[in-house]
Parts: C-alpha cells; sequence; structure tokens
C-alpha cells in the first residue's frame, strides 16, 4: 500500500488512571507519528477513571485539534473502552495502545511498514517476560495463555499484547461485533486477514499504578477463556464419562462383597464414593452455570460501555468536533 498524505490514521488509548500519562504520551506520539507521512488522530478513552485523567484529556483536546476524548461514565474495563474507541475511529489504519508508555510509541513505524506490504493486522507479543512486571503478573500471565492455548480453538503466543495496527477493512468487521464479555486479543486471532505478529520488549510504566490486582486478572482470566471457548463443557463431559467407566470396575467388587456377605464393611468406601461424586456433580454444575450466566448477560444485549461527555461525533466517517 503506497502511503497517500490524505491517509489518517486513528490511535486509541484506553485511560484508567493515567492524569500523568496522558501528557507525556500526546508529546511522544506527535513526535513519532509527525515523522510518517500520515496524519493522526489521537483518541482517548477514559474509563472510569478516580483521578484526574479526563480533566487531562480535555485539557489536551482543548490544544491540540487532533486529540479526542470519550468519557465513559464508569470503569466498564479496557477492552470494552477499546470498543468505544474503535466505534468512533475514522482512520485508515487504526492503533491501539497502552496510556503508561509501555508500548513504545517508535515500534508504530515498525508496524506501518508492515501495513504497508498489505498486511490487515499487525499484532505485537512480548519477547521476553515483561521484566518491569510484579511476579503475581508474570505467574497469571503465563497461565493465563497456556490456559487459552489448551482450552480454546485459537493460538494466542505467550505475552500476546492490545498494542495492535488493524486496517480499516478489519475495523469495519470488528465494529459490528456485538459481544457482552470482549476480549479483543481473542477476537482479533479468531478474525484471520492477513497477520503479522511482531515481538517487543515493554519499557517501564511511565508513571502510576497497574490496574489489575491479582484477583481481578484471575477473574478476568477466567471470563476470557470461557468467553471464547465451550471446551470447558467438553472436558467436564470426558471427566463424566470417565468416572463412569471406573464404576463399571466397581460395581463387580460391590456386588462380591455382597455376595460374599461382608457388605457392611463398606462404610467408608461408600461415604468416599458419596463425596466424590457430589464435588464433581457441583464442579459440572457449576460451569454450566457460568455459561448459563453468560447466556443471560448477552440475552440482555446491554451496551458494552456507556458515554458521559465526548468532543466528537461520527458524521459520514468523519470525525465532527462538537
Ligand atoms: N485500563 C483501562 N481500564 C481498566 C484497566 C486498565 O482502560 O479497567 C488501561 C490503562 O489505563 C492502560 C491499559 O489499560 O492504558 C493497560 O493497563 P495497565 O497498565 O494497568 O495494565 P498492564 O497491561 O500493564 O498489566
Ligand atoms: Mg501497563
Amino acid at each position: 500500500m503506497i502511503p497517500d498524505l490524505k491517509m489518517k490514521l486513528s490511535v486509541i488509548i484506553p485511560c484508567h488512571n493515567e492524569q500523568n500519562n496522558v501528557g507525556f504520551l500526546i508529546q511522544a506520539l506527535t513526535k513519532t507519528l509527525n515523522e510518517t507521512e500520515y496524519n493522526f488522530e489521537l483518541i482517548f478513552v477514559d474509563d472510569g477513571s478516580s483521578d484526574d485523567t479526563v480533566n487531562e484529556i480535555k485539557f489536551n483536546a482543548g490544544i491540540y485539534p487532533n486529540v479526542f476524548y470519550i468519557e465513559l461514565s464508569k470503569n466498564f474495563g479496557k477492552d470494552n473502552a477499546l470498543k468505544a474507541g474503535i466505534s468512533m475511529a475514522t482512520g485508515s489504519a487504526v492503533i491501539t495502545m497502552d496510556a503508561d508508555m509501555q508500548h513504545p510509541p517508535g515500534m508504530i513505524i515498525k508496524m506501518l511498514q508492515f501495513w504497508e506490504e498489505g498486511y490487515d493486522i499487525v499484532y505485537t507479543y512480548r519477547e521476553n517476560a515483561n521484566p518491569h512486571a510484579k511476579l503475581y503478573q508474570k505467574v497469571t500471565s503465563r497461565l493465563f495463555y497456556k490456559g487459552i492455548n489448551m482450552l480454546s480453538d485459537i493460538k494466542l503466543e505467550d505475552g500476546t499484547s492490545d498494542f495492535r495496527l488493524m486496517d480499516e477493512r478489519v475495523i469495519k468487521d470488528l465494529k459490528l461485533i456485538d459481544e457482552h464479555e470482549l476480549f479483543l486479543r481473542g477476537i482479533i486471532k479468531w478474525a484471520g486477514f492477513k497477520q503479522a505478529g511482531i515481538p517487543y520488549t515493554p519499557s517501564k510504566r511511565h508513571t502510576g499504578e497497574v490496574s489489575y490486582s491479582f484477583a481481578k486478572l484471575v477473574k478476568l482470566a477466567i471470563g476470557s477463556i470461557m468467553a471464547f471457548s465451550a471446551r470447558p463443557l467438553y472436558i467436564m463431559t470426558g471427566v463424566g464419562l470417565t468416572v463412569s467407566l471406573m464404576t463399571i470396575f466397581y460395581i463387580p467388587y460391590v456386588l462380591i462383597s455382597f455376595a460374599e456377605g461382608y457388605a457392611v464393611n463398606g462404610w467408608a468406601s461408600i461415604i468416599a464414593t458419596i463425596a466424590f461424586f457430589g464435588g464433581l456433580q457441583l464442579m459440572v454444575l457449576s460451569i454450566i452455570g457460568v455459561y448459563v450466566g453468560k447466556i443471560f448477560m448477552q440475552s440482555k444485549a446491554r451496551p458494552n460501555y456507556l458515554i458521559r461527555s465526548t468532543n466528537l461525533v461520527n458524521v459520514n466517517n468523519d470525525l465532527i468536533r462538537v
């Protein structure tokens, strides 16, 4: 694809408590993108921050004509914040990245090269475990990628990030996806198109704290895996079948014991068996329950996010300031 002066890039940045990173990122992105032949718009999505992030974004939007903001009505989570940005993006390519400088803006140049070569999606994955991450983050991250690769039909590289470039033809389809539990990394892999993956080494967080606690990470990991695959249900069917087969050997033992007259000695084994099957049934039921819950949430068809305020409207694929 030959760069065209009129072509525009949209950069979408979800922010949750990033008040001291916004200005810094705008400077860094402006410097990098001014070296390219593209126009660009920066769309900041405030995901229910409790600090001054939203005012910081609004302040910058007042200074720079290509900075836009979407203020969500509360914290909806990063994927939903990204969806809010994507739904407004008008660029020929859309780049999503974190606000904390962990996704090096310089990498965008490399992404653009792949895009110009004709790739529709250029995603990134961490080359090495994030040297700045805490131990619990490294462990949950590894378990998450192992889990999702084992339990679903997609294969994600270890450390696949939300730092990626997508062509407008991908964005057009992405805008139509309506999933209550949105997991963009998985959806992008599932989507196909011409994809290139490039490794990167995350930088240190510029300022502030990581938004995810251990509990939030575990919840997100289980939610994403179950939202993306029905395989846990099939695995449970397998476990159920295996246990049923095992009883084929157990029943003759019970019958022989009965015939030989010492059946009453089996109290311990009866209790053990009841406890085992009771536990197994509860586990299977709860897994089914989680899926039913997800159907329930999806069937309500609530929007992924609500907007409290924004300075843009998308009119005929052009962002208009309001
Ligand atoms: N973020 C968000 N909503 C959330 C949590 C995080 O928009 O509920 C944003 C955050 O501001 C940052 C990006 O998502 O721009 C990544 O979050 P963070 O740096 O806290 O986590 P990491 O990916 O580094 O573990
Ligand atoms: Mg970060």
